[in-house]
C-alpha cells in the first residue's frame, strides 16, 4: 500500500490544529489504497500548539511531530517536514484549513495516474483579503515573473502533493534563504494546477504582517533573479552617457559664449540625484551580498528540540 505524508507547519495554531486533523483525517480515511501519516511541525509556537499535537499523537497512530527550538519560519518548517516525511507521496498543508482537505483525493489521483509528478492548488480570487494587500501581491507576481526565468504562479498556494522523486529533488536545494514558490517551480516536473476559491482562516490569526510579506517578496526576487543587479548596471551606464553629453555641451558653450558663474543650484540637484542613485544601487548590491553572507555561513535551516509520535517513544531530537 502506498504511503502519503501530510506535512503541516504550525506556528501558534492552538485554535485550529484539532479541527484541521479531524477534517483532513476523515478525507484521508476515504482515500483508496493509501495509508496516511500526518507530520506536524511545531515552528517554535509559544501557545499550546505543541501540547495539542502531542495529545493528538498519543491518541492517533498516524500522527508524528517535530518541534523546533525556536520560530524558524514556515519555509524551514516545510523543509523539515519534507526531510522527515516517509511517504511515497508528500503533501504540504496549512494548519488553518485554508487549504481545503476536500481537494486531496483529486490531487492524489492526478499524481497517481502517472500523468503528473505534482498537483498544486492555486486560488483564483483573493476574497476576504485586504484590498491593498491583494494589489501589492498581484504587482509582486507581475514583477517577479518579468525578472525571473523561474515561473512563479500568481495565487499559487503552498498546498501541493508530490512524488517522492520530486521531494528528493527539493531536498537537494539546501539553500538557507528559501522561497518555496520558486523552488517548487525551479525543480521542474509536470505540475497539474487545481483551482479553488479563497477560503478564510478557520480560527486564530494570520502570522504574516504586511511588512513580513514585503520582506518575503524581496527575498523571493533576490533568490530567483539577478535582474536588479543588471538594472543597476544599466542605470549606471545610462548616467555615464548622459554626463558625457553634458560635458561636451559645457565645453562647447565655454568656447562659444565664454564662462558663466550661475548654475550652482542645478549642480546641487544633479549631485544629489547621482548620489541617490549610487546609494540605491549599492543597496541592491548589498542585498545580494547579505544573502550570500548568510548562505556561506551554512547554518542549518532549522534546529529540532524534540520529536515524537507514530506511537513511538517521544524524545529529544
Ligand atoms: N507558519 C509557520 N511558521 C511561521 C508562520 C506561519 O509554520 O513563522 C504556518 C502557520 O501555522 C500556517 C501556515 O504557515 O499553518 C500559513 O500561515 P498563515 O495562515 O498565518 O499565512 P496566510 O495563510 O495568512 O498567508
Ligand atoms: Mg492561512
Amino acid at each position: 500500500m502506498a504511503r502519503l505524508s501530510i506535512i503541516v507547519p504550525c506556528y501558534n495554531e492552538e485554535a485550529t490544529v484539532e479541527a484541521f486533523y479531524r477534517a483532513s483525517a476523515s478525507v484521508c480515511a476515504g482515500l483508496p489504497d493509501v495509508e496516511t501519516e500526518f507530520l506536524f511541525v511545531d515552528d517554535g509556537s509559544s501557545d499550546r500548539t505543541l501540547e495539542l499535537i502531542q495529545e493528538l499523537a498519543k491518541r492517533e497512530r498516524n500522527v508524528r511531530w517535530l518541534s523546533f527550538s525556536r520560530n524558524f519560519g514556515k519555509e524551514a518548517a516545510m523543509f523539515a517536514g519534507l526531510e522527515h516525511a516517509k511517504g511515497d507521496y508528500a503533501a504540504v498543508m496549512d494548519a488553518d484549513l485554508q487549504d481545503p482537505p476536500a481537494l486531496l483525493p483529486e490531487l492524489l489521483e492526478a499524481v497517481r495516474s502517472g500523468e503528473y509528478d505534482c498537483a498544486a492548488v492555486r486560488r483564483v480570487d483573493r476574497k476576504g483579503e485586504p484590498p491593498i494587500r491583494s494589489w501589492f501581491a498581484r504587482q509582486f507576481y507581475k514583477l517577479i515573473n518579468k525578472m525571473s526565468r523561474t515561473e512563479i504562479v500568481d495565487g499559487a498556494r503552498d498546498f501541493r502533493l508530490m512524488t517522492r522523486q520530486m521531494v528528493n529533488a527539493i531536498l537537494r536545494l539546501t539553500e538557507y534563504n528559501r522561497f518555496s514558490k520558486g523552488i517548487f517551480s525551479w525543480v521542474g516536473f509536470r505540475t497539474k494546477w487545481v483551482e479553488t476559491v479563497n477560503v478564510e482562516r478557520s480560527g486564530g490569526e494570520s502570522k504574516w504582517s504586511f511588512f513580513k510579506l514585503l520582506l518575503y517578496a524581496l527575498d523571493g526576487i533576490i533568490a530567483f533573479s539577478t535582474a536588479p543587479l543588471a538594472i543597476a548596471s544599466v542605470l549606471g551606464l545610462a548616467l555615464c552617457a548622459a554626463s558625457f553629453f553634458a560635458i561636451v555641451f559645457v565645453i562647447v558653450r565655454q568656447l562659444v559664449w565664454g564662462g558663466s558663474a550661475f548654475g550652482w543650484p542645478s549642480l546641487v540637484c544633479i549631485i544629489l540625484l547621482i548620489a541617490g542613485i549610487q546609494l540605491f544601487c549599492m543597496g541592491i548590491l548589498g542585498q545580494y551580498l547579505a544573502k550570500t553572507y548568510l548562505e556561506v555561513k551554512k547554518r542549518p535551516i532549522y534546529i529540532l528540540r524534540e520529536s515524537g509520535g507514530g506511537n513511538s517513544d517521544e524524545g529529544k531530537a
